[in-house]
């Protein structure tokens, strides 16, 4: 089926440097050629596209785009692409490939609702934050049909659905991009297109009705964005032989519990609380004793209760009615809503000091009677969960008073279990519900929805996690796109000037690093000490055990084991600095050991065991189940064994399993990329913008694409395919023999090309591949 195609290179591949070129293009300035479109930076560090005027010494006059006059030294301009190439679809076509000329382009693009542009294999989607006319049947169909082939999600999608079918491998697409950047709604349009074109079965809807779930109750209104996740995504979507969709499986990272009991001024906790609220109908309002929104502790704290544009009433029956789709009953339903009020009303819960030890008893009144009647306990059982602790000293049973701060971390602790044990039954459910079964392939196409990279003006454990999540994924990217694209050249013995590229390996040594057997140390004869902690991670967990550390401890020891390595530089204080592949990042101490140990104590957890509401008391009583040895844990008298690994652990666990699936598929890239920070369309800020194209190693991949040579065939496949365009009989040949006699016939230029032992390589366009 495939027509002859070796064609002509583009006018615009033709314009670009020499292929061999692989330095930048923009490291030649301006300087003394004659050309009159170039890029000037504005006194407010933007750069504009103007006209050179005249150049007098080393000056020029320069018009710019308001039509004002500039007077500029010429050596700080910077050539411009000529204006055939105006809005290229590609960036590898680009002739100089200078920041102001990305930028330019995006730019050029962005303002006509072209929001996608490829940066060679990378899909760029900058953010429109206005509906856009891309999407839908009409698009779907153009796709599928390839009438239309300018860059799109869609033809993302479409292409992972290709080569599952072509190349039987499971495909992957990986989405980044910082809080805000689209990440969220580009899964979603990815979605819609496998789901129309594998759809039949009735599980897509199924599939696309998880969302208005897992928004509810996993996103939050943040400042930097109204509908930010506040966990990571792995969607896997399986296909039957016949390439229907049969069924998906979610897995989930890291639900940031905190913001249950604690959320910033302007910010709001979960959607689902303010949805539940507003939109209960009233036999449910009265049966969970509903207040309205701004009567609630937790909630009161951010002084912020609703979304521009947003209905959360109207939500609440959308997501209701998505419950109904993925098949959670009406009961369980009423159990979930339970669970939302409970823990809202467990904030209002307050305490009575009893002594002058500051010891507490809670107070009898509304919030705790209603706690009680929700979660199916007494409230003498509230009380002792709130106010003792049974601790083990010196191998005694002692019951602990509590004090009231004591009090409230434990009542907060409850709250924040209460809603991730109820959010991971959630994603139980769904995925019951979207269960594979026997019905399974064994070919799917994952779709990775995870936090970027995060840099603030404080960074906690949060950022401390999600960054290490990051510089992993930056380490799967970088290995993709440049490194086994290299080590594939030089298997095969092809000319290749080597490109350089920005490892991160050094700073996931950082991260870790584990147990490193120092020299000195294998010298001394104590086990004790022959094997050291070294990284991050692991120094974290090391003393998170330790019974009297603090915060400051762990800082110093952080600086006293890692003060050499060079991604790592200990601050004055609590605060060290991590040299991230996307820049510095300071982070703070302070909350550190305590989110890493994320301890439930084992009254608590004996606690919800008791409860008659069922989602709790199953999440604790599995909990007791698998914790047959408590007192072997160090340190720990009092949590479950389910408890031992500490949240970060947990995490480098679920990242590991992340990237085993993921190095199973072949991966397809997508970039978000966010032009302002104030949600509004139409506002393009380049400093912004520039700074995420490198975070994200988008320039990097263009240039390292565009000396590539990205189309690739074995000698065999080539023959085959295109052996039947040859005028003289060469079918008794061998492959590499007929390949070459191809590519002589059809004038294809010697650099655009090279022969491998067992492949062919092509420049950019040189092939056509269907
Ligand atoms: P976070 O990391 O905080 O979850 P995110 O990258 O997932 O952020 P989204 O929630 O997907 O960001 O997008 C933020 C907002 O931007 C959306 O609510 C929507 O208003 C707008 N937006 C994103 N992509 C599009 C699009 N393709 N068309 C129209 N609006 C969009
Ligand atoms: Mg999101």
């Amino acid at each position: 089926s495939a027509a002859a195609t070796p064609r002509r290179p583009s006018p615009a591949a033709a314009a670009g440097p020499s292929p061999r070129d692989t330095r930048w293009g923009d490291t030649s300035s301006y300087g003394a050629k004659k050309k009159n479109r170039v890029f000037c930076q504005l006194p407010n560090g933007d750069w504009a596209l103007c006209t050179v005027i005249t150049t007098s010494g080393d000056e020029s006059v320069l018009k710019v785009p308001e039509g004002k006059v500039l007077r500029l030294k010429t050596e700080s301009l910077q050539p411009a692409n000529p204006e055939i190439l105006d809005g290229v679809d590609d960036l590898m076509q680009l002739s100089y490939l200078s920041e102001p000329s990305v930028l330019y382009n995006l730019q050029y693009r962005y303002s006509q609702d072209m929001i996608y542009t490829k940066a060679g294999p990378v899909l760029v989607a900058v953010n429109p934050f206005k509906k856009v006319a891309l999407y839908g049947n009409e698009y779907i169909k153009a796709y599928r049909n390839k009438t239309m082939d300018s860059p799109h999600v869609y033809a993302i999608a479409d292409s992972a659905l290709r080569e599952m079918k072509s190349d039987e491998v499971n495909q992957s697409i990986i989405i980044s991009g910082e809080s805000g950047a689209g990440k969220t709604e580009t899964a979603k349009i990815a979605m819609q297109y496998l789901a129309s074109l594998g759809g039949g079965s009735g599980i897509e809807y199924e599939i696309l009705q998880t969302n208005p779930i897992l928004e509810a109750f996993g996103n939050a209104k943040t400042l930097r964005n109204d509908n930010s996740s506040r966990f990571g995504k792995l969607i896997e979507i399986h296909f039957s032989t016949t390439g229907r969709i049969c069924g998906a499986m979610i897995q989930t990272f890291l639900l940031e519990k905190s913001r249950v009991v604690q959320c910033a001024v302007g910010e709001r906790s979960y959607h689902i609380f303010y949805q539940l609220c507003a939109g209960a109908p009233t036999t449910l309002r009265e049966k969970l004793n509903l207040k309205k929104v701004d009567e609630y502790k937790y909630l009161k704290q951010s002084c912020c209760y609703s979304i521009a544009g947003v209905d959360d009433a109207e939500m609440f029956r959308a997501v209701t009615e998505a419950m109904n789709i993925v098949h959670i009953s009406k009961e369980d339903q009423d159990n979930v809503f339970a669970m939302v009020s409970a823990v809202l009303w467990l904030g209002d819960v307050s305490f009575t000091i009893i002594d002058n030890e500051n010891h507490v008893e809670i107070t009898v009144e509304e919030a705790a009677e209603t706690v009680s009647r929700l979660l199916g306990c007494s409230i003498e059982d509230l009380n002792l969960v709130l106010s003792k602790r049974h601790m083990k000293v010196n191998n005694e049973n002692i019951v602990q008073k509590l004090t009231l701060t004591q009090a409230t971390d434990t009542r907060d602790a409850l709250a924040k279990a209460l809603y991730a044990s109820l959010f991971e039954w959630l994603v139980e459910q769904i995925n019951k519900s979207l269960s594979v079964g026997k019905r399974r392939t064994g070919r799917s196409i994952s779709i990775l929805d995870i936090y970027g990279f995060e840099s603030f003006d404080k960074n906690s454990f949060e950022q401390f996690c999600i960054n290490y999540a990051n510089e992993r994924l930056q380490q799967h990217f970088n290995r993709h796109l440049f490194k086994l694209e290299q080590e594939e050249y030089v298997e095969d013995g092809i000319d290749w000037a080597k490109v350089e590229f920005e490892d991160n390996q050094d700073c996931l040594n950082l991260f870790e690093k584990v147990w490193a057997c120092t020299f000195s140390s294998l010298l001394s004869s104590s086990r004790n000490h022959k094997y050291k902690p070294l990284g991050l991670l692991s120094l974290l967990d090391e003393e998170s055990t330790f019974p009297n550390a603090t915060d400051l401890t762990f800082a110093n020891k952080l600086k006293q084991h890692l003060d050499t390595n060079s991604c790592f530089r200990g601050e004055r204080g609590k605060a060290f600095t991590v040299r991230h592949y996307a820049g510095e990042v300071a982070y703070d101490t302070s909350g550190f050991l305590e989110k890493n140990r994320d301890l439930l104590h084992m009254d608590s957890i004996q606690f919800l065991a008791k409860c008659k509401l069922s989602i709790p008391q199953t999440f604790a009583s599995k909990m007791l189940a698998q914790s047959d040895n408590l007192e072997s844990i160090p340190y720990r008298p009092s949590v479950a064994d389910s408890q031992k690994l500490s949240v970060a652990m947990k995490f480098k666990g679920q990242l590991f399993q992340l990237m085993q699936r993921l190095e199973s598929t072949t991966p397809h890239f997508i970039r978000c990329i966010k032009p302002n920070n104030l949600q509004l369309p139409a506002i393009y800020g380049q400093e912004l913008v520039l700074q995420q194209l490198k975070c994200c190693g988008v320039l990097e991949v263009v240039r390292i694409s565009r000396s590539g040579y990205p189309t690739r065939m074995t000698h065999q496949k080539f023959a085959r395919r295109y052996g039947f365009l040859l005028l003289e009989d060469v079918a008794s040949q061998d492959p590499l023999s007929v390949s070459v006699a191809i590519l002589h016939q059809f004038n294809i230029l010697p650099e655009m090309y090279q022969v491998g032992y067992t492949k062919l390589f092509f420049r950019t366009g040189q092939v056509w591949q269907p």
